[in-house]
């Protein structure tokens, strides 16, 4: 980066701040990971500069020999890993991908069910400021308070009230397995498309380690950046006969040109998930999310639902005197990164919050394994229970950095920059 730092030395130096943060503290946070530097250099290079509206082969403007090449290997690999029938790489983000499919398939003021997003849903699952919840009539379905686990009956019954036309499963903080075959039948059921929004469970889903929901569902749609490990996008996959209708929705109906640069990154990233190691990892990811899980547990932390079967987990802080925010912040002090986030039933606001969504894609992509989780849960504790006491944050704060030197991230990376 020796021109940055020459033209922008600004940008430079936050850039470099933000290598080392990532690589000094621990990243507990669900949805984040680490990408391979193979990843960086193909989302960091001239593909920037070209247009590319339209489809390979079928393109507005000429010159897209090579992003073609790209955007064709990118969409034969997504097929491949998740075994669908058609898949658009273009998306920009994970909203976007499940805007296209709303809009492609649902008239304005159609009805949704869709996860509650008190119970883990996601923004673009209703939320009243979001797109889904403004143009949308969304029915929110929740998990059964005695398990907090998704209740199929009382989803069943929602849909046979409100017949709603198209179904969305998935969430953004779940920690157990999601029956797909069971949100078809519901969906049979009352005549409604089933749409998979399989964004943070992705990475499990390409190596078998979570159910696939692509035979089930005539839509998935996914970010590329969490459990899948590659750059900050979204991608659709869905059924031969609906592919069309959502190639027309992405360009030109919400999006113009394609960031050719990132579908290369995300050519690059279904490579490497395509790769047996990539399985390796991932059951990695899982094995350290339950033993971060049970550390907790034996600390005399409540997980909600009683543990997890991903990458994450959702901790009950409501009897420790301590919100989500609180905690998220002193462990930030003491270098651990995770995000409050609401409980099932929660009585707290979403700003404040009584829980603590801890997940492992990060931590385990540096190295990290059980031994280690169980260090950091202790770590999370004990800075958990002193929260006013800098003395003892700031040992927890230098055993972190303790931890992070042993398994460094991005180690060559920072090395080129000090040379530039
Ligand atoms: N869907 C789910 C389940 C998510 O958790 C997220 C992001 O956190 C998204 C969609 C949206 O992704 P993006 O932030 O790329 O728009």
């Amino acid at each position: 980066m020796k021109y940055l730092k020459k033209i922008d030395p600004q940008i430079f130096k936050a850039i470099l701040g933000e290598i080392k943060r990532q690589d000094g503290k621990l990243e507990l946070i669900a949805s984040e990971n680490f990408v391979s530097r193979a990843i960086i250099e193909a989302e960091a290079n001239v593909m920037t500069n070209k247009y590319a509206e339209g489809y390979p082969g079928r393109r507005w403007y000429n010159g897209c020999q090579f992003v073609d090449l790209v955007e064709n290997i990118a969409i034969e690999r997504a097929k491949k890993l998740f075994g669908a029938e058609h898949v658009n790489v273009q998306p920009h983000s994970g909203s976007q991908a499940n805007m296209a499919v709303y809009f492609s398939m649902l008239n304005v003021g159609d009805t949704v069910l869709a996860m509650d997003l008190r119970c883990g849903g996601h923004l673009t699952h209703g939320h009243a400021l979001n797109f889904s919840g403004k143009y949308f009539n969304v029915i929110p379905y929740g998990v059964k308070r005695s398990t907090e686990r998704l209740d199929y009956d009382e989803i069943r019954r929602l849909a046979r009230a409100h017949k709603p036309k198209m179904i969305l499963a998935g969430a953004s903080a779940y920690p157990r397995i999601i029956d797909f075959k069971k949100f078809r039948e519901i969906c049979d059921e009352v005549g409604a498309f089933l749409l998979v929004d399989m964004a943070h469970i992705a990475g499990l889903i390409a190596c078998g380690l979570h159910p696939n929901p692509v035979p089930y569902a005539e839509f998935v749609t996914t970010t590329t950046h969490k459990t899948l490990r590659g750059p900050r996008s979204g991608v659709i996959l869905c059924r031969k006969q609906f592919a069309k209708k959502i190639d027309r929705e992405v360009f030109p109906g919400i999006q113009g040109g394609p960031l050719m640069h990132v579908i290369a990154a995300k050519a690059v990233c279904f490579k490497e998930a395509l790769n047996p190691s990539f399985k390796k990892y991932q059951a990695q990811v899982i094995k350290n999310a339950r033993a971060l899980s049970d550390a907790l547990s034996k600390k005399g932390y409540r997980i909600v639902s009683g543990g997890t079967d991903n990458h994450l987990l959702l901790v009950d802080l409501s009897d420790k005197n301590l919100t989500g925010k609180d905690a998220s912040r002193i462990l930030d002090t003491a270098g651990i990164v995770a995000n409050k986030n609401l409980i099932p039933f929660d009585r707290r606001s979403a700003n404040l919050t009584s829980g603590l969504r801890l997940g492992t894609p990060a931590i385990t992509t540096r190295g990290i394994r059980e031994k280690e989780v169980a260090k950091i849960a202790e770590l999370i504790d004990i800075a958990l229970k002193s929260p006013k006491d800098t003395k003892v944050l700031n040992t927890v704060k230098k055993k972190v950095k303790k931890l992070t030197r042993r398994f460094p991230i991005y180690k060559d990376l920072m090395m080129d920059l000090k040379r530039a």
